[in-house]
C-alpha cells in the first residue's frame, strides 16, 4: 500500500516535526511525502525524499489544500503553533476545511499524529 502524506509545521513546531519523522521512518519510507517549503527542507535534511511546495505563507498550505481537494493525499500532518500569529491563517483554515470536506485524516499535534501512525503501522504489519 502506497500512501501520500503531507507534512507541515509552523516555525515553533518544526523541531517537533523533525523528531516525529525520525520516530516514524518505517511508515514514512513507505509513503510519498509532500511538504510546505521550509518544513520540506528540514525533512530533506534528515534524508527523506519529499516533494517541496511553496512556503506556507506564500501559498504552500493552499497548494496542499488543493491536493486534498483533488484526492491526491491520504493524510495531512500539520503541527500548528497555537501560540503564534500567522499571516496565512485563512489558508490554514481552508486546508483544515478541505480535509473535513473530503474526509482526509488531519493531525494538528504530535499525539494525534502518533495514534494515526499506530493505525497505519498496523496495516503494514498485517
Ligand atoms: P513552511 O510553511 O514549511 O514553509 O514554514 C509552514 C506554514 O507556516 O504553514
Amino acid at each position: 500500500m502506497k500512501i501520500n502524506i503531507a507534512l507541515i509545521a509552523h516555525d515553533g513546531k518544526k523541531a517537533e516535526m523533525v523528531s516525529f519523522i525520525l520516530q516514524h521512518k518505517k511508515v514514512l519510507n513507505h509513503a510519498t511525502l509532500y511538504a510546505t517549503g521550509t518544513t520540506g527542507s528540514h525533512i530533506e535534511n534528515e534524508g527523506f525524499k519529499v516533494e517541496k511546495l511553496l512556503s506556507g505563507p506564500l501559498g504552500g498550505d493552499a497548494q496542499i489544500a488543493s491536493l486534498v481537494a483533488t484526492k491526491a493525499l491520504d493524510l495531512v500532518i500539520f503541527f500548528r503553533d497555537p501560540l503564534d500569529k500567522h499571516p496565512h491563517e485563512p489558508d490554514v483554515q481552508m486546508l483544515m476545511r478541505q480535509c473535513d470536506v473530503h474526509n482526509v485524516p488531519l493531525a494538528t499535534n504530535p499525539k494525534s499524529a502518533f495514534y494515526i501512525f499506530k493505525g497505519i503501522e498496523s496495516v503494514f504489519e498485517e
